[in-house]
């Protein structure tokens, strides 16, 4: 595996890869469901090329960028064990310069929900996420649904954009007791953890439900809301593939979305219905 901090490091490693290449973009700290995406990213190409970049253009001021988990040996030694190609771990000064041109996430997607929670966070994944795939000229890149929004944002991108490549979506990994995976998960408390739980439990409660044929939005919504009556609810929405709020749900087109804080600790989780 070739570990590479420039841009031109990079470039270089890239332009000796011959057949497709599999591209995980991720932030570092690496666990079980960026594995997932190393592992279909290897399956289904000749190479893999993983990134790991904290992008401070992603995160809001106030939010967790200092104290973001990093463990960059760790991080190595699960990439190798991955059968990773490239390895990229620019810092940013490597990515960006002074007033850029810029992408930026549409106006509608980019601002409901996660985006209006977390105003310009999208504008700074589909930044940083362009500038990866021209660098590493990906066949196939590899997102994982639990970020649900960012991944239809960054599908829609690679469609406007005229992108040569295609996104594929990968399932989230969970703890056996329902928990998403995730590098914040670090900052729970064994007591916040336990009240974590609450997130999967209703997700779980709304799919049972639909699967028994209930398909009202408001009465899914009640009984989410009695599980996570003890954690402080971002929200709880209810949209299609395309994110556009529903009553209804229908079946193969619907997500049931939740963002809540936990103590200081911000998760979000989803299901694909
Ligand atoms: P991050 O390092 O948090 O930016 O995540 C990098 C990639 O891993 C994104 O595409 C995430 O959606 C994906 N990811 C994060 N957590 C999980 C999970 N529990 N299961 C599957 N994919 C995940």
């Amino acid at each position: 595996m070739k570990v590479v901090r420039s841009v031109e490091a990079l470039k270089e490693a890239r332009a000796e890869l011959k057949g497709s290449v599999g591209f995980v973009p991720t932030m570092g700290a690496l666990h079980e469901g960026h594995v997932s995406l190393i592992r279909k990213a290897r399956e289904e190409n000749d190479h893999v090329i993983v990134s790991i970049f904290v992008n401070p253009t992603q995160f809001l001021p106030g939010e967790d960028l200092e104290k973001y988990p990093r463990k960059e040996e760790a991080d190595r030694r699960i990439c190798e064990l991955a059968g990773v190609d490239i390895l990229f771990m620019p810092d940013a000064s490597a990515m960006y310069g002074e007033d850029e041109v810029t992408v930026r996430a549409p106006k509608y997607l980019g601002y409901i929900l996660e985006g209006h929670r977390r105003p310009g966070h999208f504008d700074g994944v589909v930044r940083v996420v362009l500038k990866l795939f021209n660098l590493t000229r990906p066949t196939r890149a590899y997102f994982g649904k639990k970020d649900a929004q960012q991944l239809v944002i960054l599908q829609r991108m690679v469609s406007d954009l005229f992108l040569p490549l295609e996104i594929v979506p990968v399932e989230t990994v969970r703890e056996a007791d329902g928990l998403a995976l995730s590098s914040r998960n670090v900052y729970l408390s064994a007591e916040e953890r336990q009240k974590a739980l609450a997130i999967s439990k209703a997700l779980k409660r709304a799919s049972k439900m639909v699967g028994a044929g209930e398909l009202d939005v408001a009465r899914l919504k009640e009984a989410m809301e009695a599980v996570l009556a003890e954690l402080e609810v971002e929200y709880v929405a209810f949209v299609n593939r395309r994110f556009e709020p529903v009553e209804k749900i229908e079946i193969q087109n619907s997500i049931i979305l939740i963002a809540a804080r936990v103590g200081q600790t911000r998760l979000i989780d989803n299901i694909w219905l």
